[in-house]
């Protein structure tokens, strides 16, 4: 079969590999729909842990065509996304509660096989069936909704209560889908490039301001008449919006880093203006527990909203470059479709 393998190095390569066999209590997957994001672009260049070689891919849906003999839960010819982790259960983390803190959990498509490929095998416990009527993209978007609900769950917003989403790709725009089904607003979206504040504006962002503009501090006060946000959220994951998100925040405001930063990093904030104004700075980290729930929003978060190019496995170089460049909303693979053009095929 064919697999995306990442090989260390900067290497990705389009190999052939064995189908793989399943266990008694395994699926085995044809993918069908495969997202494509910044993780993959960052194993790639070295700036994420993986273990290599590995098939990359964690963002999967796809059909089951195969069932161990003791598996109950799912049937052949489902749809599914899968729970791209795997916890240990050992260390003192996964016993009490927090399993996405575990020091040794391994994923799909970082450090063992992901969805990049013609089969998958998984646990049957990693396999989670859809709700009617939902696509395999859709399925597949499963896991980066989950961490946002995730990191929703961790802001702890109230209703009719004014958001500010620093950051507008697909995790921004999914951010304010959700925040906007949790009745928050004015859901206000920071972002510098113009296509992706239209973007926000298509899921439903009440205003979307370029942090470049002359007016644009003046026009962000405006939105709260000087009180400053008592959410926000960087969906960036750089530095300067951690120094922005503390200036634009409201006295006891929550603030959540969803985006992810470099590991080195660094930004400026001054502890008397967090002392001062009561704030809590809030991490979050991957989904646990919210993958069923992120399955059971996806018919309600108005996903086709997004422009997809999506890709067959052999053009998997050209899906790489269109996810680096922002060629579209959201890249695809999908590993059972013939070769398409390598500029790939928007779908609106
Ligand atoms: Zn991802
Ligand atoms: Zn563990």
């Amino acid at each position: 079969m064919k697999s995306v393998r990442y090989h260390g190095d900067g290497v990705v390569s389009l190999d052939e590999t064995p189908v793989p066999q399943i266990g008694p209590r395994d699926v085995l997957v044809a993918p069908t729909a495969i997202g494509v994001c910044g993780t993959d672009t960052h194993i790639i260049d070295g700036e994420f842990m993986s273990n290599p070689p590995m098939a990359l891919g964690h963002e999967i849906a796809g059909r089951i065509v195969e069932i161990g003999r003791d598996v109950v839960a799912v049937g052949v010819g489902d749809l599914i996304t899968v729970e791209p982790h795997l916890y240990c259960g050992t260390c003192f983390n996964c016993q009490t509660g927090s399993i996405h803190m575990c020091p040794t959990r391994r994923a799909q498509g970082v450090h063992l096989d992901g969805g990049m490929q013609e089969y998958l095998a998984i646990p049957d416990t990693l396999a989670y069936r859809v709700p009617d009527g939902v696509t395999d993209w859709e399925a597949a978007l499963t896991e980066p909704v989950a961490c946002c609900v995730h990191g929703l769950d961790r802001l702890n917003a109230k209703s009719g209560m004014p958001l500010a989403v620093f950051g507008a790709g697909p995790i921004g725009a999914i951010l304010v889908a959700l925040a906007k089904l949790q009745g928050l607003g004015p859901v206000v979206v920071v972002e510098p490039r113009e296509s992706r504040r239209e973007l926000a504006l298509r899921f439903g962002a009440d205003l979307a301001l370029d942090p470049g503009a002359d007016d644009f501090d003046e026009r962000m006060r405006a939105v709260t008449a000087g009180v400053g946000f008592p959410y926000l959220i960087d969906a960036a994951g750089h530095p300067a919006v951690l120094e922005s998100a503390i200036g634009f925040a409201s006295r006891g405001a929550n603030i959540l880093l969803l985006g992810v930063a470099p590991p080195h990093a660094v930004a400026s904030v001054r502890p008397n203006e967090i002392y001062a104004k009561e704030l809590t700075l809030l991490g979050t980290a991957l989904n646990p527990y919210t993958h069923r729930r992120a399955a059971n929003l996806l018919p309600r978060l108005g996903l086709e909203r997004l422009h997809r190019g999506e890709y067959a496995l052999d053009d998997f170089e050209a899906a790489l470059v269109a996810q680096r460049e922002g060629s579209f909303d959201k890249v695809f693979l999908c590993p059972q479709q013939d070769a398409r053009p390598a500029n790939g095929e928007e779908t609106r």
